[in-house]
């Protein structure tokens, strides 16, 4: 039997990739901190089909041991302060966990586990205020905020740990992808849940946004800058070019995202057309919410994983929305019961 270990198992991704590697016969390891495996997340349900072993990614001993006690086949490196917006209050953090984190893991794999197999999740936006759209494997990185800076760092370091010690070491370049997982602070959640709310007459919203506030205040959702355009994918389809970039015979680096590109604003047309609202009524522009410096137009080319991963994105941008606009109108639901 195979086994693999995913850091960042309670996330979105982590989740998602524990279920599919489970269903393809793995034993999955996942690394998770105590406080956040102890309260509800998104691998709870998984409880009992998956060994979990405490650590910190800013730990090194405790990433070492990780790696020592599972001795998988596979590592997924998936975890991280996963808020571009949220990178400059938390520079130094993020960059403890997103980059040496990385190389924490590298180093473990390099001393304990060499023939292990090692996926890093690296970001679109290390391709930050570009000119080249749409973007591939070798366009420029040019990142804009501490996030990007430390996924710029980590992916260099994975190709230099592959070079240098001969590790089996792959990226994904990851576009944004998102599901009913995503946590509330993302702003596509953020506006599911602000279609959900429209669509069941909530006007002050039970959940807070970052500033301590409802996120749906007097009937209104606040947003920022509403031009920014992004590349939107299904993180269930995402998990799947996961598994496929560690089955390829070499270490390779894979953009990954769905090849188009919607505004906010259409997401917020979408999202409140799924529940026939018009979403002008509901939207209202917050100038203290757009970031100091925002990447450029995200867009991927994913070329070389169509002709060697086989990707294929199965959920579209519409199909997508709805999962989540429906998943936040259960969730309101069941609150109000
Ligand atoms: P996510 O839902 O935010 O999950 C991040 C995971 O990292 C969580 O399990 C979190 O655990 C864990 N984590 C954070 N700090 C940690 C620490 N110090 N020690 C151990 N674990 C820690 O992110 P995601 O959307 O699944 O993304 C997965 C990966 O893909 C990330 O590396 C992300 O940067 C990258 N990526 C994602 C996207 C996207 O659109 N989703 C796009 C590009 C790249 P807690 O529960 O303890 O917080």
């Amino acid at each position: 039997m195979k086994k693999a270990l995913i850091t960042g198992i309670t996330g979105q991704d982590g989740s998602f990739l524990a279920e599919l590697l489970i269903k393809k016969g793995y034993r999955v390891f996942g690394l998770a901190r105590k406080d956040s495996w102890n309260r509800q997340n998104n691998a709870s349900h998984l409880s009992g089909q998956i060994d979990i072993l405490f650590g910190n990614m800013s730990e090194e001993v405790e990433i070492a041991s990780a790696v020592q006690d599972a001795k998988p086949d596979e590592i997924y490196n998936l975890a991280s302060q996963s808020r571009p917006g949220e990178s400059w209050a938390r520079a130094t953090e993020t960059l403890e966990v997103n980059g040496l984190g990385a190389v924490r893991l590298f180093e473990a794999v390099r001393h304990h586990c060499p023939e292990s197999r090692v996926y890093h999740a690296s970001s679109s936006e290390m391709f930050g205020q570009t000119n080249c759209v749409p973007q591939n494997e070798q366009t420029p990185f040019n990142p804009v905020n501490p996030y990007a800076a430390a996924k710029v760092y980590a992916h260099q370091m994975a190709k230099i740990y592959r070079d240098s010690y001969g590790l089996y070491i792959a990226t994904g370049i990851l576009f944004n992808h998102e599901s009913e997982r995503r946590p509330l602070h993302f702003l596509t959640q953020k506006i599911a849940y602000g279609a959900a709310c429209a669509a069941l007459g909530i006007l002050d919203s039970p959940d807070l946004n970052e500033m301590g506030r409802p996120i749906v205040q007097h009937g209104k959702l606040a947003l920022g800058n509403l031009e920014i355009a992004r590349d939107w994918g299904y993180a269930g389809d995402f998990v799947q070019t996961m598994w496929a970039t560690l089955q390829q015979e070499q270490p390779d680096n894979f953009v990954i995202g769905t090849g188009k590109l919607h505004s906010l604003r259409d997401l917020c047309e979408t999202a409140y057309h799924c529940v026939d609202k018009d979403w002008q009524e509901n939207v209202v522009n917050d100038p203290a919410l757009v970031r100091p410096l925002e990447s450029g137009q995200m867009l991927a080319d994913p070329s070389k994983a169509r002709e060697q991963l086989g990707w294929e994105p199965t959920v579209s941008f519409d199909e997508l929305v709805k999962k989540m606009v429906m998943a936040q109108m259960l969730r309101l639901k069941k609150r109000g019961d």
